[in-house]
């Protein structure tokens, strides 16, 4: 997929501000303490070439992107190697400057000279140098370590770096499904979940970088449930990848005869996880009965008696244990790609997991969309493929809670998928560096 016509991907890019639809940034927040770059770059009009890297926990990806362009630059010489995260950080550092400085090498053999390094990160970034100020578990050692400048030393060009699911959203908003859009609120669902708000163009950090982490708000859904943070009853805990596995497990083991353990008798003796694990019903009568509201037809609110999901709208649940009964279904599963194949194949118990998450979760997103009003919603990620019960769910819950004037919004997919932090990373390299000097 990789060409290496750099003209190809840019056709007329003098003529197209990028991105095109976004206000000049009247005040964008230069990288004040950043070591100055400007003895190594050129401000020269005309199309720019930048080496672009996507980190995370799995692989390190990476491609050199053309900017401006009228429309999603191609992505030259995608290639990506694998993290191997429990290395350590400063073992990972240094693949990530070995995997820059080999596709340096090879762009320009193919005849592109990158005027610029973005990258997208996992974890939260300092925005004064690109270091890793925090991060999750997931990449042991990764906080801390000095990104930005060890790339800007290796590499000898203007480095700029945002966290990944910033990047992926600044995609999304230039070129993806939020184009045009002044405002825009971009979920990515996988394993984990994040977010980012995108005003005029521009990622909206926060004072610490931690802007966009919309997997932890509270939703009664996960009460008793610590949350990757380590905070409790957060919606990532029961609505990303591994929250539906958790959903499924917390709702499999109170159904589970053998799991009973005496304290079942009196559940609300028991700590509040377990009380509220021992009645999960009482969340399937708010959301067991998901409204099939039309994804992106959200005019009309959905209302449990509107249901055609159900065959007996007044059923409680698909499937109330029986004392002594063995579940036909695992105590445990993978992950939320077993969720949805189980729902597909016909699970009551899986379908109703999956649906009580997504409406959970379409509660949370019509929150956020009631205090910031986007234009469009966007939502990535490999949960957002769990189907169409998951998302006329999430359709449902957000009619649900989301205001009058907010219930249009539409809920949109993300079109770019992994190349999306690539593109938002070289959008931020050319936004901090080159626009508009
Ligand atoms: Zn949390």
């Amino acid at each position: 997929m990789s060409s290496t016509t750099p003209s190809a991907a840019a056709p007329n890019p003098a003529a197209v501000p990028v991105p095109a639809a976004v206000p000049a940034p009247a005040a964008a927040p230069a990288p004040a303490a950043a070591p100055a770059p400007a003895a190594t770059h050129t401000p020269a009009s005309g199309p720019h070439c930048f080496l672009a890297l996507d980190i995370g926990g799995t692989k390190i990806a990476g491609g050199l992107v053309v900017l401006p362009a009228p429309d999603v630059p191609e992505v030259h010489l995608l290639s990506s190697v694998a993290t191997q995260a429990s290395r350590g950080g400063a073992a990972v550092l240094e693949t990530v400057v070995d995997f820059a400085q080999d596709l340096l090498v090879q762009a320009r053999q193919a005849g592109l000279e990158p005027q610029g390094i973005g990258v997208s990160s996992a974890g939260v970034i300092a925005e004064a140098d690109g270091a890793i100020a925090s991060a999750t578990d997931t990449m042991p050692g990764w906080a801390g370590q000095p990104l930005g400048a060890a790339l800007r030393e290796a590499c000898h060009l203007p480095v700029a770096v945002l966290n990944d699911v910033h990047g992926h959203a600044l995609g999304e908003a230039s070129f993806g499904a939020a184009r045009g859009a002044r405002t825009a609120l971009v979920f990515a669902i996988g394993t984990g979940m994040g977010g980012a708000a995108v005003f005029d163009g521009q990622v909206h950090r926060g004072a610490r970088g931690v802007s966009g982490h919309f997997g932890h708000v509270y939703h009664p859904l996960a009460a008793g449930l610590t949350c990757s943070c380590g905070r409790e009853s957060h919606i990532e805990s029961v609505a990303s990848g591994s929250g539906l596995a958790r959903l499924w497990a917390k709702r499999a083991a109170a159904q589970d005869p053998a799991a009973q353990d005496p304290a079942a008798q009196n559940p609300t003796a028991q700590d509040p996880a377990n009380a509220l694990a021992a009645a999960p019903w009482r969340a399937a009568s708010y959301t067991g009965r998901a409204a099939p509201a039309e994804p992106e037809a959200s005019a009309e609110p959905a209302t449990p008696q509107s249901s055609t999901t159900s065959a007996a709208p007044e059923q409680p649940a698909p499937e109330q244990p029986v004392p002594g009964h063995q579940a036909d279904y695992p105590r445990e599963v993978s992950g939320g790609g077993e969720v949805a194949a189980r729902a597909a194949a016909g699970s009551k118990f899986a379908a109703a997991v999956l649906q009580d998450s997504a409406r959970a979760l379409g509660q949370v997103i019509a929150g956020l969309a009631n205090c910031l009003d986007p234009d469009v919603i966007v939502l990535s990620g490999s949960v957002t493929q769990a189907g169409t019960v998951w998302r006329e769910a999430l359709a449902a819950g957000f009619a649900e809670s989301a205001m009058t004037p907010v219930r249009e919004v539409p809920l949109a997919r993300g079109t770019l998928g992994g190349k999306a932090p690539l593109i938002g990373a070289a959008i931020h390299c050319y936004q901090q560096y080159f626009q508009h000097h």
